[in-house]
């Protein structure tokens, strides 16, 4: 294989449930898991209604084109439909924006502590990582545009960014937007926008209006609670879809997957009631973080960074005694996080089962 596939590291997921009780010798049934940013709540009754109904024409290949979900989503987001690319989870319209518009030997600009799939979009297409140190564990847009150069023709911005759940405002992208060269597209990774205060939301792909470089990316894996049916769209202009739709696989989106959404995406009552059980829970990790005098980055996401030592095996050691306990977490080593955790803000119930667990482990 070429030396660029050769020097990726792999991606490093949550452990499975089954895994760990496996290997822990664990009864699933009391094993919680917060490693990965999932709904707690789970799939939406009206996505399991609408599954239902297409169960019986699985003999059938998907609508290559997506035509109802991109119909309710130009709908939702005010855009005409062939402004949408839709994508097997989110992920893979990080991907299909690196093949539609980077070659070997260019290059591609994003941020330390940013989501890890940037790395993994731009070596698979035998691109250069232009990584901009962090400021305060969240994205230097000024340094960012400062570093692309001649070579650049694509950067990731993750808004909330993960792992570190920080938030840029309206103003500063726009800011940032202002000074890219239309030859650089700017993918703006918006997975966890729905869990915004309505005071930070703005109108993203309204923008794309106005920039023809912009790529905005939402996934139905989050807040939808839909992670396992791998769904994922971005909004851009006309020219930039056509060139991702000529290279996005035809079947990538399933049958399941493009009815579940449509459902979830009409659900406001699902989408409140996760919202609101985020900040409640939000409220009890950094109350209890507070409490065992832990240093966290204030989240705009549905989880939280946290600080779990001073020394780099604290966080592997951490998250063991969490495992040994049935708590999976998100150690974030491979992010260069070795003293901190990142902890999926979970039910009530299970928040609070994370936090004895983790007293229990910090001795
Ligand atoms: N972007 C960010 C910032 C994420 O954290 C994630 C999920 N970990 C994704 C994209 C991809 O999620 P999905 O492929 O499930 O849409």
């Amino acid at each position: 294989g070429p030396d660029y596939v050769r020097a990726i590291a792999p991606y490093q997921a949550g452990k499975p449930i089954a895994e760990v009780a496996r290997e822990f010798g664990l009864d699933e049934a009391n094993i919680v898991k917060l490693a990965s940013n999932e709904n707690p709540f789970g799939v939406p009754e009206s996505s399991k209604k609408a599954m239902a109904q297409v169960v019986a024409d699985l003999g059938r290949y998907p609508d290559a084109n997506g035509f109802d979900l991109k119909a309710a989503l130009a709908k939702r987001y005010d855009v005409p439909a062939d402004w949408i690319t839709l994508g097997n989870g989110s992920n893979d319209i990080l991907e299909i924006a690196a093949h539609a518009f980077v070659q070997k030997g260019q290059a591609v600009v994003y941020s330390q502590y940013s989501f890890a799939v940037y790395a993994l979009a731009t070596q698979g297409v035998g691109a250069r990582a232009i990584v901009v140190p962090a400021a305060e564990y969240g994205h230097d847009l000024d340094a960012m545009a400062a570093a692309i150069d001649a070579d650049t023709r694509l950067v990731f911005i993750a808004n909330p960014n993960n792992p570190t759940g920080t938030f840029i405002p309206a103003a500063q992208i726009e800011a940032f937007l202002n000074q890219v060269p239309e030859t650089v597209i700017v993918v703006l990774d918006e997975a966890y926008n729905e869990f915004l205060a309505p005071e930070h939301q703005f109108e993203s792909a309204q923008w794309v209006r106005k920039y023809p470089n912009l790529v905005v990316s939402r996934t139905f894996s989050k807040a939808y609670g839909l992670a396992g049916l791998r769904v994922g769209f971005a909004i851009a202009q006309p020219a930039v879809t056509d060139l991702m739709n000529r290279i996005r696989q035809p079947f990538n989106v399933n049958s399941l997957a493009q009815a579940a959404a449509i459902a979830a995406l009409n659900d406001t009552v699902f989408l409140e009631e996760g919202a609101r059980n985020n900040a409640a829970g939000y409220q009890q990790f950094v109350e209890a973080f507070d409490e065992l005098g832990l240093e966290y980055v204030p989240s705009f996401g549905n989880f939280v960074l946290v600080r779990v030592g001073d020394d780099d095996e604290a966080g592997a050691r951490v998250n063991l005694a969490l495992l040994k306990q049935g708590v999976i977490v998100r150690p974030v080593g491979n992010y260069g996080l070795p003293q901190w955790l990142r902890i999926s803000i979970g039910l009530p119930k299970e928040n609070a089962v994370f936090l004895a667990a983790l007293k229990q482990a910090l001795g």
